[in-house]
C-alpha cells in the first residue's frame, strides 16, 4: 500500500468512526457493551486496494452469520459457529474478483463471544459481532473489473452489505444486496 492510499484510507476510517460516535449517543459508557450500534441484517466491509494487494475487513452482527449472538450452548450451535468460521476463512469463496488474479496471504476470522464459555449468557441484549480480516496478493490491482460478493449465498440473512472502498485513484461506498451483489469499477 502506498502512503497516498494509506492517507486516504485513514480519512475514510476517521469519517466512519465519527459517524459511529455520532450514533452511539451519550449513554454508551459500558465497557462490556462492545457493540457499535450494529443493525441486524447489515454487514459492513472495507476494501483497501493497493498496487498489488487488497485488504478486506468484514464486520457483521453474528446473527447475520449464525442466527444468534450468545455463546453457543448446544452442539448444533457450536457446529454452526465452526462451519461459519470455516466458510469465512476462505475468501476465494466469498469474493469473486474479476479481471485480476489474487492469492490469499492472510485470513483471520474472529468468532470470539460465540464460543467463549466466559461470555455473559444471561444478558439478553448482548450483541456479538463476527469480524474477519483478509490480505490478498494480486496481479496489477488497477485492472480489476468487478468484485462479486458471494458471501450472500453462504449467509442469506445478510440483507445489506455496506461496502466502503478505496483504491489508488478513487474511493466510494455502495450498498449491495443479494439481488445486486456486484461492485463494478471504472463506470
Ligand atoms: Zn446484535
Amino acid at each position: 500500500m502506498t502512503l497516498h492510499t494509506l492517507l486516504k484510507f485513514i480519512t475514510l476510517l476517521a469519517l466512519t468512526m465519527s459517524s459511529f460516535a455520532a450514533m452511539s449517543g451519550p449513554h454508551n459508557h459500558d465497557k462490556h457493551n462492545h457493540q457499535q450500534a450494529h443493525v441486524h441484517g447489515i454487514t459492513e466491509l472495507q476494501l483497501v486496494m493497493g498496487i498489488d494487494q487488497i485488504e478486506i475487513q468484514l464486520a457483521s452482527p453474528a446473527s447475520n452469520i449464525v442466527g444468534f449472538e450468545y455463546a453457543a450452548k448446544t452442539e448444533d450451535e457450536k457446529k454452526r459457529v465452526l462451519d461459519a468460521k470455516a466458510i469465512l476463512s476462505n475468501p476465494a469463496s466469498l469474493f469473486k474478483i474479476n479481471g485480476i488474479r489474487c492469492k490469499t496471504i492472510t485470513s483471520l476470522v474472529n468468532v470470539h463471544g460465540l464460543l467463549s464459555a466466559h461470555h455473559e449468557r444471561n444478558k439478553q441484549n448482548t450483541h456479538t459481532e463476527i469480524t474477519a480480516n483478509y490480505q490478498l496478493s494480486c496481479s496489477s490491482v488497477e485492472t480489476v473489473k468487478s468484485i462479486e460478493f458471494r458471501i450472500f449465498s453462504h449467509f442469506p440473512s445478510i440483507s445489506q452489505l455496506k461496502v466502503q472502498w478505496v483504491s489508488e485513484t478513487e474511493q466510494g461506498q455502495r450498498v449491495l444486496k443479494q439481488s445486486n451483489n456486484r461492485l463494478v469499477f471504472g463506470d
